[in-house]
């Protein structure tokens, strides 16, 4: 039988224990420390210093092929003709926002407003409208250009406007315009619909992550330990309360308590896999796998969301586009003027500008966001099919789909990976709007100074296409724009599915809280890190208000 330590690195009590410091991890840890409690942060992954994270052109160098990216894979999926898409995720301190496209967005004030209806049940303060939460995103975010209603200019999260903008993103701009979609310069503004230019969560050419924001500037407080490359196995249970965790280090097992409580902020793959292997979740799941019920919660690993995204690809008819710019004398010299003078391509993440729209009623709210990339959009689903060149792509989003998958166990080894169902495209409405959004933006590429600057539209194949054609290439193509949320949902005391109260505690078990995207009961229209370190600095109120 394996030997397992107490651990005797440093203290083994803290006040609180924060499992995985990712987006939501580190923010939280920051509330707790600011209140002078002590707190244990054991992450999985490594430091986040490195420069190729640092930098925004590091982007699509470290996305196909890093240690500090977990590479999840989805069992065959039967809504996209039994294709596998493989789910990337942060394995390093600040969790996605180190490893990140660092587009800063939150979604609309309707998403938040949308929770408060969902956990309304019978419990009237359950504080999630987007009153209640835009304090928090104002108060993190030191944004270089707007101070207002919307936005903060004095917290730890640095955004910024991209320093560098190529001239491919500015014809997108006005192509889309020219379509009739306003231009906008705040997609966190009043009104999200619009197309323009994102900001970005970064400062002068580098990435403002969580691990940045949030952790590095209490690295001298003797009240954090941060275990890096440990990973959280399970929790510790004693008469339904969550007392400590069991944790891997070096090939090690050890132990660490909580006098408070413990979070688990592992992302929501393994959020709920660490709540089933610690006996919490559906009791008929746990019994064929083994592992002794301690709270019957059937909603563990279901309600799993994640936004698709489908690419359209065009080869240019010029030397447009960042093609190049990171190989030879070109790589050189960009890399010295980033360096030397702060400025040019590498200040780029490659994903510049975008789009809110509804293709189907302009009236009504966005449903498909899209992301402007100046560059042949190369990933393991298009890999196979396109060959580097001068070219563009842009992808289309789904921001409210309809779809829900699953995370299940394997079996009771922590090694197991766990089992995605994430069912993309897996209700007939996804597929209309995907398919709509598409159209849309095929327009794009093929009208005002965008299209002049077409050789070829490469993907999808544009012959003879009608909507039959654009389903086969969505279900080619689809695959996640990397925002898995959630899979351990709040949710009002009569939803069976509810794992979490309002106030993301446990239900069942005491001195436990979750607190990651797996809180979310419906996805955020848009990109996920802000809504994630809101949650965090949401959660640390809660626990220390309670
Ligand atoms: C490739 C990519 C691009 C993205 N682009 C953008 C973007 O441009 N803008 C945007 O807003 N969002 C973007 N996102 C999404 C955003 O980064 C995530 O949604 C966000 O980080 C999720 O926060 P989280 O706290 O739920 O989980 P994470 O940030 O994933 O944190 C989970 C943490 O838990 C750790 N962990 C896992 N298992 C264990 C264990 N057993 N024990 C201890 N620790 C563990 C992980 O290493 C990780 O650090 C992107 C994500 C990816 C992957």
């Amino acid at each position: 039988m394996e030997h397992i330590q107490q651990d005797n690195f440093m203290k083994n009590y803290v006040d609180y224990i924060v499992v995985g410091g990712g987006a939501s991890g580190c923010s939280v840890t920051s509330k707790l420390l600011a209140k002078n409690q002590s707190v244990c942060l054991l992450e999985a992954g490594y430091s986040h210093r490195n420069f190729l994270l640092d930098v925004p052109a590091g982007f699509f160098k470290i996305i196909n092929d890093s240690k500090y990216v977990t590479y999840h894979k989805t069992i065959p999926q039967k809504h996209l003709g039994g294709r596998q898409n493989i789910i990337p995720q942060g394995n390093v301190l600040g969790g996605g926002t180190s490893i990140n496209a660092q587009v800063y967005m939150r979604g609309r004030s309707e998403d938040y407003d949308e929770w408060q209806e969902i956990l309304r049940g019978n419990n009237d303060s359950h504080g999630w409208s987007w009153k209640d939460v835009l304090p928090y995103f104002k108060s993190m975010e030191n944004n270089s250009r707007l101070d207002n209603e919307y936005h903060g200019s004095k917290g730890a999260l640095k955004v910024s406007d991209s320093i560098h903008i190529n001239e491919l993103t500015h014809d997108f701009i006005k192509s889309v315009n020219q379509l009739g979609v306003p231009l906008t310069q705040d997609f966190n503004g009043r009104e999200q619909k619009g197309v323009g230019l994102y900001q970005f969560m970064n400062s002068g050419g580098k990435r403002s992550s969580a691990a940045y924001a949030f952790i590095d500037p209490q690295k001298n407080n003797t009240n954090l330990q941060l275990k890096l490359q440990s990973k959280v196995i399970k929790i510790i249970i004693e008469n339904n309360k969550a007392i400590g965790v069991e944790y891997k280090k070096d090939n090690k097992t050890f132990k660490i308590f909580a006098n408070k409580e413990i979070i688990i902020s592992a992302g929501s793959f393994i959020t709920p896999k660490i709540l089933m292997l610690s006996g919490i979740g559906n009791e008929k799941e746990l019994f064929k796998h083994n592992i002794k019920c301690v709270a019957n919660l059937p909603g563990v690993g279901e309600n799993l969301i994640d936004h698709p995204e489908c690419p359209l690809i065009a080869r240019a008819n010029g030397k447009y586009g960042y093609f190049k710019q990171v190989q030879g004398w070109r790589m050189i010299k960009n890399a010295l003027e980033f360096l030397m003078l702060g400025k040019g391509p590498v200040n780029s993440t490659g994903v510049e500008a975008g789009a809110f729209i509804n293709p189907i009623n302009k009236n009504d709210l966005a449903y498909i966001q899209a992301f402007f990339v100046p560059s042949i959009y190369i990933n393991s689903d298009t890999v196979n099919f396109i060959k580097d060149d001068y070219g563009m792509s842009i992808t289309t989003v789904m921001t409210k789909p309809k779809s829900r998958g699953s995370v299940k166990l394997q079996s009771n080894n922590p090694n197991d990976p766990p089992i995605i169902e994430l069912n993309l495209l897996k209700h007939p409405d996804d597929l209309k709007m995907m398919i709509a959004g598409q159209k849309f933006f095929l327009k794009a590429l093929q009208e005002g100074p965008l299209g002049g600057k077409v050789k070829e539209i490469i993907i999808p194949n544009i012959k003879d296409l009608d909507d039959k054609k654009f389903e086969i290439h969505c279900k080619k193509f689809v695959r996640t724009n990397y925002h898995p949320s959630g899979t351990a949902k709040m949710g009002s005391d009569d939803d069976k599915l509810a794992v979490l109260d309002s106030k993301m505690r446990v239900r069942g078990v005491q001195n436990l809280r979750i607190c990651d995207l797996s809180v979310m009961p419906n996805i955020n229209s848009g990109n996920t890190s802000a809504p994630a370190m809101m949650l965090g600095l949401r959660c640390g109120d809660l626990i220390l208000n309670s």
